[in-house]
């Protein structure tokens, strides 16, 4: 046990150590970036189980990401062995989702909350659907479109508001009209035996409240609760939490965040959760990290530099005994091309003589948008990259469909995915018939898969009409069957392409583009194979992990339910809920391939390199936080981008290279965007000095433009000069940037960098509108 001891608490400070053999009641860990906080979290679960003799299936971690929670348990397979597969490592959303499905099996609580155990979730695309025929069924006022309705609901899924809880004011249009669809909206989803994504925590809350005994059951079992990233809790899992883990019990709840990397305001977090946990939880210990293991001193300057501009902050410490290291290294670019080729070009040179793997290099974006450009520089480049946004193979049609039959297998109730693919592949179903279809179902307040049972008492088909909707109806009504009868998610998926012949349409189609969305059904078949794989292996691993163990059930917990909460799941049911709470940062960062993903997506992740694009006020920070009001700090919105900021900046450990565009086509318009006011917020010795000579603004490249070469650049010199000590000289010196100055020829503008002192110095301006930005000889400036 001693050397089990000393192998969990070896490579620990002090605060770190603390935080992991703290005994019993509530914890929060608050400390800055690479502190150690999700170490702290894996160390501490290992712990308990391994010397405190908790039993694994006590212990619940919650983590943001699939991803996050997948590293976590293989980190703790690596510390217990088998036994870590009965501990429950997931994000809130899928721990709900377990826990709301076995709480279904009982009859009388799916009666309330009418829904089944096989229940699908929708995402975004089906929830807009739905919306709209709220929206017709509740016949509200059409005064809003169907995307804000849906991101109203939304809203009031994560502050934990069913319909009925809305507050709205009797003269507020809008309110109601969000009110009424979100009460038809309810309906629809429970109606199909659905829910989204916000239902997931929303319904097992309301669940928990009206049902004592099933939320005893929870709290009984779950004697230590964990949380990462807990600055991003939104208001309905903080209510979860406080239901499982109540504050007048002094609970063994241990939260860690950091208030500076709270990102999710958007989507209703509140960085209050974090700051008001003492007091919500009395007697809580505070403990503190101060140590940064990730980032060289001169990342963590600029980090501060940066986020020190809040003003609504908790105090802390950060310090590292890293090395300075590095420079920052600014890229100027012509535009957003010329920004990505530079990048990928840097990445070549890192790659070669900086003796950083491609994996361990990333590059962000503050907008999705700005991918597009990204990737094909990369692939022009040959440089290997994942792009991050772990949905996109979900989001292909052709996996949607197929997705949509498997969910119907399970449910046959589920209207949207039996819109979805009532005429796919082409089986001469029309337009009119589904018309006819939708409005006897809602006459006869049945399903469409119901409906379509008879469909010869559907008025106005014709004969072809009924035989076709005949054919369709057992075709679903056999693979509900064999669903039910299918013990692996792969034999399913199988016999579905087969019944379906999804895939053979393609392959007729005979198209380059068909073909690829055949060879996706494939490989969505190989997705869940390899599912069924990852689910045997643990299933093994829960099963032998008890053995030769000494410890008995404690006789007070004989009715308690310990088993796995994926149990008795029907494996389809979980494969269809892994595919479904795939999330935007899950894909696995490939091996050997640099990573390209949004700053949202990076949080708790970290790289040698990291590259940051896009540093324009109207990029990052984005146009939405420009307007922020008269504050010192510029409004909610500019402090929550300067959180970002805070995160991009401290995801690297050895390099961090910040990159601009003097002008850039973004969502289909031509901007010119002043440099990023966080550019100016980082002292000025803290960055080398790139210096690249920005052409005139883009023109038409000459058909006759010689073939390109990454080793020599043929449009214009980009030397990297980096000056490791102070130039001396008069005139231009100290930190100039920010500085208002005047050109002839340019007119008006502001100092972005400046290479050397004295009246020689080049001075990098940014005069904006059309001129841009300029290098200049200092002595051509005049005082602004
Ligand atoms: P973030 O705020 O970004 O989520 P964090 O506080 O969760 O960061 P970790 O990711 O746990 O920090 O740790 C940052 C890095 O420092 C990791 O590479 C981790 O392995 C390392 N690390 C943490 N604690 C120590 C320690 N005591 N000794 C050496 N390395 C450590
Ligand atoms: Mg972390």
């Amino acid at each position: 046990a001693l050397n089990a001891e000393n192998e969990l608490l070896k490579d620990l400070n002090e605060p770190q150590k603390e935080a992991v053999l703290h005994g019993d009641g509530p914890l929060l860990v608050l400390s800055g970036a690479g502190s150690g906080k999700t170490r702290v979290i894996t160390r501490r679960v290992a712990h308990l189980v391994r010397l405190r003799g908790v039993f694994p299936w006590r212990i619940l971690a919650v983590t943001f990401t699939n991803k996050a929670a997948r590293e976590m348990r293989e980190r703790l397979v690596q510390l217990l062995g088998p036994q870590a597969h009965e501990l429950v490592v997931s994000t809130f959303h899928s721990s709900s989702s377990m826990i709301l499905r076995r709480a279904l099996k009982d009859p009388q609580v799916a009666e309330l909350m009418g829904l089944t155990p096989s229940f699908v979730i929708y995402d975004d695309g089906d929830q807009l659907q739905i919306v709209k025929r709220a929206m017709r069924e509740a016949r509200v006022d059409p005064i809003m479109q169907p995307r804000e309705i849906l991101h109203r609901i939304d809203g009031e899924k994560n502050a934990a508001r069913l319909p009925e809880q809305m507050v709205v004011d009797v003269d507020d249009a809008r309110g109601v009209v969000v009110q009424k669809t979100y009460h038809a909206y309810q309906k629809l989803l429970r109606a199909a035996n659905a829910v989204d994504f916000g239902d997931l925590l929303l319904l097992l809350v309301a669940l928990l409240r009206q049902r004592p005994d099933v939320l005893e059951q929870y709290q009984r079992r779950f004697r230590h609760i964990l949380v990462d990233e807990f600055q991003d809790t939104n208001p309905v899992q903080y209510e979860l939490l406080r239901l499982l883990a109540p504050p007048e019990r002094r609970p063994n709840l241990v939260v860690v965040g950091d208030d500076d990397q709270s990102i999710y305001r958007w989507r209703g977090a509140s960085v209050d959760n974090i700051l008001d946990f003492p007091e919500h939880y009395p007697g809580a210990r505070v403990v503190k990290l101060e140590q940064n293991y990730r980032s060289d001193q001169n990342i963590l300057d600029a980090a501060h530099a940066v986020i020190r501009r809040n003003s609504r902050r908790m105090p802390k410490k950060l310090w590292s005994d890293r090395p300075k290291g590095e420079h920052l290294t600014l890229l100027l670019n012509r535009d957003e091309r010329a920004e990505a080729q530079e990048i990928a070009r840097r990445i070549h040179g890192l790659q070669r003589e900086g003796f950083i793997k491609y994996s361990g290099m990333a590059v962000f974006y503050r907008t999705n948008a700005q991918s597009r450009v990204l990737e094909e520089a990369m692939r022009l480049a040959r440089v290997p990259y994942t792009l991050v946004s772990g949905r996109s193979f979900y989001d292909r049609a052709e996996v949607r469909d197929a997705a949509a039959y498997l969910r119907l297998m399970v449910n046959p109730r589920s209207d949207a995915d039996l819109l979805r693919i009532i005429n796919t592949p082409a089986r001469g179903i029309g337009d009119t018939t589904v018309e006819r279809l939708v409005d006897f179902a809602n006459q006869s307040g049945v399903s469409l898969y119901e409906a379509s049972a008879a469909p010869e008492r559907i008025a106005g088909l014709n004969t072809a009409a009924v035989r076709r909707l005949s054919g369709f109806h057992a075709l679903v009504s056999s693979l509900h069957v064999f669903a039910q009868e299918s013990q692996d998610a792969a034999s399913a998926v199988d016999q579905m392409l087969k019944e379906t012949h999804l895939v053979e349409s393609l392959q007729t189609e005979g198209s380059d583009e068909s073909m690829t969305r055949a060879e996706n059904l494939r490989e969505f078949l190989g997705a869940a194979q390899e599912f069924d794989l990852n689910r045997a292996a643990a299933a093994v691993a829960a099963s032998t992990a008890g053995d030769g163990d000494a410890e008995p059930m404690p006789p007070e917990e004989a009715d308690l339910d310990t088993s796995p909460l994926t149990a008795d799941i029907p494996p389809l049911n979980a494969f269809l809920e892994q595919i479904s709470l795939v999330g935007d940062a899950d894909a696995e960062v490939g091996e050997g391939r640099v990573a390209l993903m949004t700053l949202h997506a990076a949080k708790g992740l970290e790289f040698d390199a990291v590259f940051i694009t896009g540093m324009e006020d109207g990029v990052f920070p984005h146009s939405r936080a420009l307007h922020g009001g008269e504050s010192e700090d510029g409004g909610e919105e500019m402090a929550e981008e300067r959180r970002l900021c805070y995160v991009g900046f401290t995801r690297a450990r050895r390099r961090l290279f910040v990159s601009l565009a003097q002008c850039r086509s973004l969502f289909g318009e031509l901007r010119y965007n002043p440099p990023s006011r966080f550019l100016a917020e980082v002292p000025q010795e803290l960055f080398g000095i790139a210096e690249q000579d920005l052409p005139p603004p883009p023109k038409e490249a000459p058909f006759t433009k010689k073939k390109r070469n990454w080793a020599d650049e043929d449009d214009g010199p980009r030397v990297d000069r980096t000056y490791s000590q102070a130039p001396e000289g008069d005139g231009v010196g100290g930190d100039v940037r920010g500085m208002r100055v005047r050109h002839e020829q340019f007119g008006m503008g502001r100092i972005i960098s400046a290479d050397g002192q004295g009246p020689n110095a080049k001075v990098t301006v940014d005069f904006g509108g059309q001129v841009g930005l300029k290098r200049v000889i200092a002595r051509f400036l005049l005082p602004g």
